[in-house]
C-alpha cells in the first residue's frame, strides 16, 4: 500500500498511475522512444565549453575495486575549474570565506531564529532513541587530537601520484564509502573560523543551551580535498514522510559512517609522512558543498547550497580529509542539474518551511551564482520541527535522490541530464508515477514516539 505525503506547501495532486501497470503496458518502452529524439545540450554545458576544456578521463582513474563510476545512467561531462567556475558553478565576484557560527543550526544554537528552535535543536540528537545512540557513537571521535595530528617524520616516497589517488579511493570503498573524489582544494573550501564549542557538543546535549559562541581562527591550507559519500537508505526514504522520527537517523547514520571513514583515512595519510586533516559532522573546518564540486562529486540545485550527484542526488552525506599527500585531482562534473532544477521545483512546492524558492533562476549570492532558498527557514524548521526530529522531505522528494536501481530508471536518469526539454519531460513523468510524495508502507521498519519528539520552550 502506498500512500501519498501531503505538506501544506503541495501542490494540487496531479495524475499517478502505477509503475507496476506502467511498465507491464510497454508504455515505458514508448516513453524510452523519445531518447533518440533527445539531442538538446545543456545550457550549462554550453556556457561552460566555452569557459574551461572538456577532458576524458583515463579508464581506470577512479580505482582497482572500481575501475568505472557510477552516474546511474546520467550523461555526464567533465571540467576544468578556474577563476570564473567551480565546475558550473559560476564565479561573479569574490566568494568570501564565513564563520562557522554564522550558518543555519549555529544562528539556531544562538537563538537567533526564535526560542521554538533553540530548544528544539538542543535536544535534536537525542530525541529519538536511535539517533542518540548514533550521535553517541560519533562523540568519542570529534577532537582535534582525532581528526588532525602530526605525521610521521619520514615522508614515505610516493613516485606516482596518479597510482595514489587510485589508492586513496580503493582505501575508502575497502572502508564502505559509496563513493570518493579527490578535489583541488578552493580556496574559499574553508571556513573562516570555527566555533567552540563545536557542534557535536551542542547537538549532544553535553554543553548548557546558550553556552556562547567563540570564534576560532582556521588557518589550514592544503592542496588537496578527497571527499567520502555514503548514502541514506532509500527504502527507509520511500516509506517515510521526510520529518517523522527517523529522518534525523538517517542522517546520524551517514555521519557515523563517514566519520569513521575520514579520521581513518587521515591517520592513514599521516602514516605515510603527510599532513592530513578529517572534517566531520562533529568537527568540519571545510565546507562541504564546494569540496564536493571540486571532487567532481556533484553540482549546485535549487535548494541552495546542497549538492547533488548524479546517481544519489542529495541522499548521502560526506565527510572529507584534506591533505598534501601527492594527488591528482578528479575533474569536476556537469550533468544538466541547473536546467533540470530550472524546471522541476519539486523540492519546493513540497518543502513544510517554505525555504526552497521558486524563482527560475539563479542569483549573485557571495561572489557565485546559486539559487535564492533560505537556509534560516530550513535550520528553524528542522531545529523546531516537533512532528518528528529534524527533516528531510528535499531529498525524499527530489527525482535524483529517490530512485531504486533499473534500466528504467537510468534511462530517466539519462533524459534529465539532457537539458531543459528533456528534463521537463522526466520532471512530467515523475510526477505521473508519484516518485517522491508517495509513503510505501510496506519498507516502513522502524519505532515511532511522538511523545518524545515533543520538547519545552
Ligand atoms: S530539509 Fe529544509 S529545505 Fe529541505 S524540505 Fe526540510 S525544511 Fe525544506
Ligand atoms: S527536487 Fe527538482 S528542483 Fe529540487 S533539487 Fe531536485 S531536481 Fe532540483
Amino acid at each position: 500500500m502506498a500512500d501519498s505525503l501531503k505538506s501544506k506547501n503541495a501542490p494540487e495532486e496531479k495524475l499517478q498511475v502505477s509503475r507496476r501497470g506502467f511498465l507491464k503496458t510497454g508504455a515505458a518502452a514508448a516513453a524510452i522512444g523519445v531518447l533518440g529524439a533527445i539531442k538538446a545540450p545543456s545550457k550549462v554545458a554550453e556556457a561552460a565549453v566555452s569557459n574551461y576544456e572538456y577532458i576524458t578521463p583515463k579508464k581506470g582513474q577512479w580505482s582497482k575495486l572500481k575501475p568505472e563510476p557510477n552516474y546511474g545512467g546520467a550523461s555526464v561531462s567533465y571540467a576544468e575549474h578556474n577563476d570564473q567556475w567551480l565546475g558550473t558553478s559560476k564565479i561573479v565576484g569574490t566568494v568570501k570565506k564565513f564563520k562557522e557560527k554564522d550558518m543555519g543550526f549555529a544562528l539556531v544554537a544562538q537563538g537567533l531564529l526564535g526560542p521554538k528552535a533553540q530548544a528544539g535543536f538542543y535536544t535534536i540528537g537525542i530525541r529519538h532513541p536511535l539517533s542518540d545512540a548514533l550521535g553517541w557513537a560519533i562523540s568519542p571521535i570529534f577532537g582535534e587530537n582525532i581528526v588532525d595530528g602530526q605525521p610521521k617524520p619520514e615522508k614515505l616516497p610516493i613516485p606516482d601520484p596518479e597510482q595514489m589517488s587510485m589508492h586513496i579511493k580503493d582505501v575508502a570503498y575497502y572502508l564502505r564509502a559509496d563513493e570518493v573524489g579527490i578535489g583541488k582544494m578552493p580556496e574559499y573550501g574553508y571556513y573562516s573560523d570555527k566555533m567552540n564549542p563545536p557542534m557535536m557538543g551542542i547537538i549532544g546535549g553535553m554543553v548548557p543551551r546558550g553556552t556562547p559562541l567563540q570564534d576560532v581562527p582556521f588557518t589550514e591550507k592544503m592542496p588537496y580535498v578527497i571527499v567520502v559519500a555514503v548514502e541514506q537508505h532509500l527504502e527507509t526514504y520511500l516509506a517515510s514522510t521526510g520529518y517523522d522520527g527517523i529522518s534525523d537517523s538517517q542522517s546520524f547514520r551517514c555521519y557515523h559512517a563517514t566519520a569513521n571513514i575520514s579520521i581513518i583515512m587521515a591517520k592513514y595519510i599521516r602514516e605515510l609522512g603527510y599532513h592530513a586533516r578529517a572534517h566531520h559532522f562533529g568537527n568540519y573546518g571545510a565546507v562541504m558543498a564546494p569540496c564536493l564540486i571540486a571532487a567532481g562529486m556533484g553540482e549546485l540545485t535549487r535548494t541552495g547550497d546542497c549538492v547533488a550527484h548524479p546517481r544519489m542526488g542529495f541522499r548521502n552525506k560526506v565527510a572529507a580529509i584534506t591533505t598534501d599527500l601527492p594527488l591528482v585531482p578528479d575533474k569536476p562534473i556537469d550533468f544538466g542539474m541547473a536546467d533540470f532544477c530550472r524546471v522541476c521545483n519539486k523540492c519546493a512546492d513540497n518543502c513544510p518551511s517554505q525555504a526552497i524558492t521558486h524563482d527560475r533562476d539563479m542569483v549573485d549570492y557571495n561572489g557565485y551564482l546559486r539559487w535564492n532558498s533560505d537556509f534560516k527557514k530550513c535550520a528553524q524548521f528542522r531545529a523546531g520541527n516537533d512532528q518528528g526530529v529534524s527533516c528531510g522531505v528535499c531529498i525524499k522528494v527530489c527525482p535524483w535522490s529517490s530512485k531504486e536501481s533499473s534500466w528504467f530508471h537510468e534511462a530517466g536518469i539519462w533524459i534529465g541530464s539532457k537539458g531543459e526539454t528533456a528534463s521537463s519531460l522526466l520532471k512530467g513523468i515523475d510526477d505521473m508515477f508519484g516518485y517522491g510524495t508517495e509513503i510505501v508502507d510496506k519498507y516502513k521498519w522502524w519505532l515511532e514516539w511522538p511523545e518524545l519528539y515533543k520538547f519545552e520552550y
